[in-house]
């Protein structure tokens, strides 16, 4: 038989704060803190199994629910000595919400229940206090009023009847706040409250007590599918069946006089982390007044002054409430003419910032171990992001937000805060940046454009941050962003972009190239003007190199959670990158290696373009050879840069992956440009950009497609890694190429390029007189390859998973063409993550999990590791973690997040 009521009170309660899902968190937590002791008033738990029950079956209850309500309520009226709905000696309760985790201000809670016409009476003879008395009455019709009977608006148009008449009512006093309201208008006020609720719901206002509780119990249910909670749970990726529990409390009263108040607190600074006691309290008030912010509360250390006795208590339940749950805690408090309940506790929530500084803080004082100071309930990896990205000024951005300066929000891609001028194209913002100089404040660029492309790398690189009109979260600007850890605003379809006029425009604003934008990564909102930022502390120590390690709690703090990261993780983390500054970057976050170094990149510098354009333009091998032979020295001069800044690390280099027409111009002018660099005739190269065109380029002609069709482009690759690692090696450098062929679906296509590697390589090394060693091995970005995962991996001694392609090709979906549909997907439940930022487990993860087992199964030292986007995602990391693979790679930036991610996927349980 299901037990569905939990009893607390008089120092015993039937729940535990382990019982969360079917207590929730507010009701297991009451339970807790009943049985160790601290003053919390009397009441019960309606488990959340009624909630499913109650939306299995029709909004009805179970029918065991009455009796076991009953039985519960005089339990309570014991403890608390009074009696529900008795007119002498009444007792009244709140009714509130509280799911397994919390919700804030999702959902709903009643407070004062059980009062009507005789209760009030025994009220004021009880208390002698009858403004009290009033106040609570009125309180009680008004909540009761929204939240039971729907009063309340539902849309921001909408008027609240209930503050409406009591804005009337403090105006025709002359009054300003509610404390000053005599009784007689506390009267008035219920007796037009009352008048609201029967013009709009042809009824009267409930006065028999059950009826009132049984009310409100069903709306604290119903609350669970209003908009706001499913929106919120959606985000949050909670469940929509959990549920939630009701809880009735026994009332206690902060609003009984100036002996009295009510308040809110954390037991150290949520958001610097600091080990203060944190909070605000309000004299004669009850419930949400704090929060509300109807008065302005007062700072928890003036209580000190107000309630000594009250806050030397309240400041060893701190104690004791973190000793006990061993996490900062969140706590809400009522003081009734001087005596101290406690109302609610949980784990508070933390920024970034105050999440480090917690964990580290409280291993050294002993209190946790270090296991837990890194679990992702205390620290989301994501929540590191917050150390690493520059941040605006908070006192800044918010005058500049007073000033109007906020023109529009757009999706939030890569954390921070970039304040620069308006570039609208590539070339302006390098130009732009080259001739003031990087560093100098006039110098910083924001680049903003309708959309990116691999053309605007450099001044995407040159920009502090970059804002487009169109694109999701994985469109190429937030991507690239991310890898070079730029901040980010993309698809902020407010934006009206002209390029010919050189304007951007929102509404009636219009901002001009040079002008000064602002824009905030985290929140994704752009600004017009200059706000002040500064760069993390973090990287100021690691990258920057302008802090020394002890000037930074932050950095000291951050470093030592990462030590800790390290020495349990299971998994390496590598990173992506294609330049030297990006690996030695990746490297000072922690990277172990480069999981993926694209070298398609490299073909963009000044006049390597033009001899790329002179390969692909070549109607014989001959014509080939000679324009790669001009690319050679470059390719192995950057990979000779990789090489050094990785020192001995493994590197993983991609031979050329992506379809030819990309390098191409597409325009006339730049056609003829280009015929004149290097004398092709101007209709030669447009019938040959013609001749590339494809229809679908994604699954074209690209990926070892290229190297198999065109061998001396595999072979001119080769031999730069080649020359490049002998060199380097020679010059004392410990070197660890691993050669990756894209797209592989076919054994034969590998086993050609693998000849391709070896002979080069012996060529090379016979000549150079050193060997280096290297593997050869593929990226498994078809489906196809995990099917035949066991047949490609006698020839690849590594696999690496691109899950950008392998999503791409599984979900039959395009990244560049999801962002159409996939927001309507998430909302209406058909997917609940984007399958591009986190991996789709059952899906492409059932394929990864093919490819490990099928590619092991013919090499069992086969390494195995993944190099898409995903691979600084945290809950895609766990999953790489639990199918075995040997390292993740992520961009830079995230190397943290990746390392964290890591060691709590190898503690999990
Ligand atoms: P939320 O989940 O939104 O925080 P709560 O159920 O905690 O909602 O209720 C909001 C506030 O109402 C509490 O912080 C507390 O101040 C007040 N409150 C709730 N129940 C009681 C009670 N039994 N006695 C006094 N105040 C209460
Ligand atoms: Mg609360
Ligand atoms: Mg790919």
């Amino acid at each position: 038989m299901s037990k569905y009521v939990y009893f607390f009170g008089s120092g015993k309660a039937e729940g535990r704060a382990d019982m969360k899902d079917l207590l929730g968190g507010k009701g297991a937590n009451l339970a807790e803190m009943t049985n160790i002791g601290l003053p919390v008033p009397a009441g019960f738990t309606i488990t959340t199994e009624v909630c499913t029950y109650y939306y299995g079956h029709d909004h009805s209850y179970p029918p065991e629910l009455k009796a076991e309500v009953a039985d519960a309520m005089r339990r309570t009226e014991a403890a608390m000595g009074a009696k529900f709905g008795d007119p002498k000696n009444p007792l009244l309760v709140s009714c509130r919400s509280g799911a397994r985790v919390s919700m804030p201000g999702m959902m709903d809670t009643v407070l004062n229940i059980g009062l009507n016409e005789s209760t009030l009476r025994g009220l004021i003879d009880k208390t002698g206090n009858e403004r009290f008395a009033w106040d609570s009455y009125r309180r009680f019709v008004q909540m009761y009023g929204d939240v039971v009977l729907g009063l309340k608006p539902q849309s921001k148009n909408e008027i609240d009847p209930f503050e409406q008449i009591m804005e009337e009512l403090k105006h025709s006093k002359g009054v300003k706040l509610d404390t000053e309201l005599t009784t007689d208008d506390l009267k008035e006020l219920v007796r037009r409250f009352k008048k609201a609720v029967k013009e709009r719901t042809g009824k009267d206002f409930p006065e028999d007590a059950y009826d009132q509780m049984w009310g409100a119990i069903g709306a604290v249910f119903g609350s669970w599918m209003n908009d706001r909670a499913i929106v919120y749970r959606r985000q949050y990726g909670i469940p929509h069946d959990w549920g939630t529990a009701a809880n009735i409390c026994s009332m206690v009263f902060g609003n009984m006089g100036d002996d009295s108040c009510t308040g809110v607190a954390f037991t150290r600074d949520p958001a610097t982390g600091e080990k203060v006691f944190y909070g605000e309290y309000l004299i004669n008030a009850q419930g949400e007044d704090v929060v509300a912010g109807i008065r302005t509360p007062k700072k928890i250390a003036e209580l000190q002054k107000d309630m000594p006795p009250v806050y030397k208590q309240l400041d060893e339940i701190r104690n004791i409430l973190e000793k006990h749950y061993r996490d900062v805690q969140d706590i809400e408090f009522t003081v009734q003419k001087g005596k101290l309940w406690m109302l609610q506790t949980r784990n508070g929530k933390r920024t970034g910032f105050a999440a480090v500084r917690f964990a580290v803080d409280m291993v050294q004082e002993g209190l946790i171990k270090k296991e837990e100071a890194l679990s992702a309930s205390r620290i989301p990896p994501d929540d590191l992001n917050q150390l690493l990205q520059p941040l605006f000024d908070p006192e800044a951005k918010r005058r500049a937000i007073a000033a109007g300066q906020l023109l529009a929000k757009g999706i939030n891609a890569g954390p921070g805060a970039a304040t620069g001028r308006i570039k609208f194209h590539a070339e302006d913002a390098e130009a732009w940046v080259h001739k003031h100089g990087r560093g100098n404040p006039d110098a910083r660029v924001i680049l903003v454009r309708r959309e990116t492309s691999p053309e605007d790398i450099r001044g995407m690189q040159a920009a502090d941050g970059i804002l487009t009109a169109f694109g999701g979260a994985s469109s190429h600007a937030a991507l690239v962003s991310r890898q070079m850890g730029k901040v980010c605003i993309v698809g902020c379809g407010a934006l009206n972009i002209d390029y010919a006029k050189g304007t951007v425009a929102v509404a009636d604003k219009v901002l001009r190239d040079g002008d000064w934008i602002s824009i905030d990564g985290f929140t994704g909102e752009v600004l017009a003007g200059q706000v002040a930022t500064k760069p993390s502390e973090v990287v100021q120590v690691l990258i920057d190199k302008t802090l020394k390690p002890d000037q930074s709690r932050v950095y000291q703090q951050f470093a030592q959670l990462m030590k800790w990261a390290d020495e349990a993780r299971k998994l390496r983390v590598r990173t992506n990158a294609d330049k030297p500054k990006e690996a030695a970057d990746a490297v000072a976050f922690g990277a172990e290696g480069i999981g993926l170094c694209r070298t398609e990149h490299m073909f963009f510098e000044g006049n390597r373009i033009d001899a790329m354009r002179e390969m692909i333009l070549a109607t014989n091998v001959e014509a080939r050879k000679k324009a790669l032979e001009k690319l050679l020295p470059y390719q192995r001069g950057d990979f000779e840069g990789i090489f050094k800044a990785m020192q001995g690390r493994p590197v993983t280099i991609r031979t050329l992956d992506p379809p030819l027409h990309e390098f191409l111009p597409h325009a006339a002018d730049q056609q003829r440009e280009l015929s004149a660099k290097i004398g092709v005739p101007v209709d030669v190269i447009a019938r040959r950009v013609q001749e590339l065109h494809e229809a679908n380029p994604m699954l074209g002609h690209r990926g070892c497609r290229l190297g198999i069709v065109y061998p001396e482009i595999t072979e001119m690759q080769c031999r730069a890694i080649f020359e490049a690692a002998c060199n380097v090696q020679k010059a004392g450098t410990k070197v660890e190429p691993e050669i990756m062929i894209p797209l592989v679906g076919f054994l034969p296509e590998l086993k050609a390029q693998a000849k391709i590697v070896h002979d080069v390589a012996k060529e090379v090394f016979a000549a150079k007189r050193v060997t280096v060693p290297y593997l050869v091995g593929t990226m498994i970005e078809l489906p196809r390859a995990c099917v035949v995962a066991d047949q490609i991996a006698q020839e690849a001694q590594f696999f690496s998973f691109g899950t950008n392609d392998l999503t791409q090709t599984t979900l039959g979906m395009s990244r560049d063409d999801y962002g159409s549909f996939i927001r309507y997907y998430m909302e209406h439940d058909i997917v609940s993550r984007d399958p591009f930022q986190t991996i789709d487990a059952d899906g492409v993860g059932g394929l990864m999990r093919m490819g490990v087992e099928k590619g092991r199964s013919t090499r069992s030292d086969l390494k195995v590791g993944i190099c898409g986007e995903h691979g600084g995602d945290p809950d895609t990391v766990k999953f790489c973690h639990k199918i075995g693979l040997n390292y993740v790679s992520c961009s830079p930036f995230r190397v943290p997040i990746a390392r964290l991610a890591a060691v709590q996927a190898a503690l999990a349980k």
